[in-house]
Formats: structure tokens, sequence, C-alpha cells
């Protein structure tokens, strides 16, 4: 029988020598994608070394989802926020409802399981209109004030809007903890977050043969600002491109910027699993603890 290239999840990789966190992954949508259920997806990439997982929301369903998702799974802590395309649709179709999704974020951030605010930003690749801009603009600066009011970890997403995002990040003012996820710069744009004390997310694009621009960024910014993710489904890294993305594949990606940074693995290991717990406010417990 033909493999489903788009559907068959790879093979496991070889376990870390330490313990790493996924820092933004969803899980949801991954069920729905490759059918790896949830709670399988968390055994699978603890069975590797990825004992925790940040699950992130992308609109209200989801947001809801995730805490709940993090209740009953306390190696799993949640994002809540609507997604800069999904504000964008919600806000040019009625600014009401928009405001509606707005308060349902700002009810679910104080829960304790809630260790973010994000994924939020800018998305000038999906959303190519002005209209749809602003929308994204003020949704954006409604999750700021939400990570400051309730001192949670702003998580930001950036498609072809790496300006506009300090633009909006200093007129509203940089909250204490911030991570740019799925990092998409170059080393300048690296260098503009990092002076503002955004930890920077890796993701499998950073194994992409195109992006060495990212692998760059990774090469100068400070160990103690380096932290690792998915997106899964999305963005699985070389050799398993195009497929199915999942916790479980973190490892491929850790690797790969071990010998970016040339360091060794179990260093890098350590000081992704530190920095995670800097950048989201503090530990949690891992899967093994738990299981
Ligand atoms: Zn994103
Ligand atoms: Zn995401």
């Amino acid at each position: 029988m033909a493999v489903d290239q788009r559907t068959e999840l790879p093979a496991p990789p070889e376990p870390l020598p330490g313990p790493v966190v996924d820092t933004h992954c969803h899980v949801d949508i991954t069920a729905e994608f490759s059918g790896l259920d949830p709670d399988d997806a968390l055994a699978r990439a603890a069975s590797v070394g990825v004992t925790r997982v940040v699950q992130i929301g992308c609109d209200v369903g989801q947001s809801r989802w995730a805490v709940e998702f993090a209740r009953t799974h306390p190696s799993v802590v949640a994002g809540v926020a609507l997604h800069p395309n999904d504000a964008a649709r919600l806000g040019v179709a009625s600014r009401s409802s928009l405001a509606d999704g707005l308060a349902v974020i700002e009810a679910l951030a104080p829960d304790p399981r809630v260790r973010v605010v994000g994924e939020t930003g800018l998305d000038f690749f999906r959303t190519p209109e002005a209209e749809g801009q602003a929308v994204q603009r003020e949704s954006f600066a409604a999750h700021i004030a939400f990570a400051k009011a309730y001192d949670k970890t702003l998580v930001i997403h950036d498609r072809d809007a790496h300006d506009a995002v300090l633009d909006v990040l200093d007129a509203e003012g940089v909250p204490d903890r911030v991570v740019m996820h799925c990092f998409s710069g170059d080393e300048a744009f690296a260098r503009a977050c990092l002076d503002r004390g955004a930890h920077l997310s890796f993701a499998g694009t950073v194994t992409f043969k195109a992006n060495a621009h990212l692998r760059r960024a990774l090469a100068i910014t400070p160990l103690d600002r380096v932290l690792v993710e998915t997106d899964a489904p999305f963005l699985t890294p070389v050799p398993s491109r195009g497929r199915p993305n999942a916790s479980y594949l973190v490892p491929v990606t850790v690797r790969a910027m071990a010998e970016v940074r040339g360091i060794d693995l179990a260093a890098l290991c350590r000081a992704l699993d530190e920095n995670t717990d800097v950048a989201m406010g503090g530990s949690w417990p891992t899967w093994a603890a738990v299981a």
C-alpha cells in the first residue's frame, strides 16, 4: 500500500541525552491532521526526552481546549490567544466579534495553567490587506496588555512583519517575558529582539537548506536566550519535511541546532530546559514525574 507522505508520521529519532521542552505546539490540530492522539503525542515525546510541552490556542475554542488539556495533563501548560489571522478575519467581519473573542481570552488568561498569552502578533503574509493588518495591530496590542496585566509570557507570531512587530511592541511597552516563536529573521532582527529582552524559539525551519539566515541568527543568539519548538503539526524538520510534525521530532531540530552552534548536545539540552523555565515564568512537572 502506498504511504501518504502528507499524513504518515515520521519514525521516532534517537532519544536526547537530557530533557527539553517543546515550547510551542498544537496537539489538537495535530490530532486532526495526522490522527496522533494528544495523549500519545505526549507519551511519544517523553520517550525521546521531550518531557514537557506548551500547548498553544489560536482561537476561542482552541484556547479553552488548551486550558482544559493543561488542567488534566501536569506536563502541559497552555497559551491562549486569537491568532493574528483569526483576529483579522473576526475583526474585518465584525468589530464586536473581535471584542467578544478578546474578552474570552482575557477571562482565560489568569488561570494558573495558562503561562502564555499567544500566539499573537502580525502575519502580513496571510493577511496582506490593510484593513486586516490594522485589526491585527489592535489585537496584538490587546494581547500585550493581557500579558502584562496577568504576568504571562507574550508569545509572538511574526510572518513577514518584523519591523511592524517591533513598532507595536515599542509603542505598547515590552512585557517582562517575550518569546519570538518560530524565529524567522536574520542576525540584525535577532539582535533587535534580544535587545528587547526576548527569547528566540527555533523551529524545524532552522534545518531547511534555504534558511542560512536562521542558522546565522541562531549562531549569534546568547545560549541562555535560545528555545526550541515544533509548531506541530507544521514545519517538520529535514529530512521529514512535508510530513506531519509532532513534539517527538524535537530531537531532530535540537541536534541540528547543536551542530550550528558547535556545542555538546547534552549542554544544549540543559540550556533549553533551563531557558524554558525562565521564559515561561517558572518550572512545571515533567511527564516522567507525573506518569
Ligand atoms: Zn505561529
Ligand atoms: Zn503556532
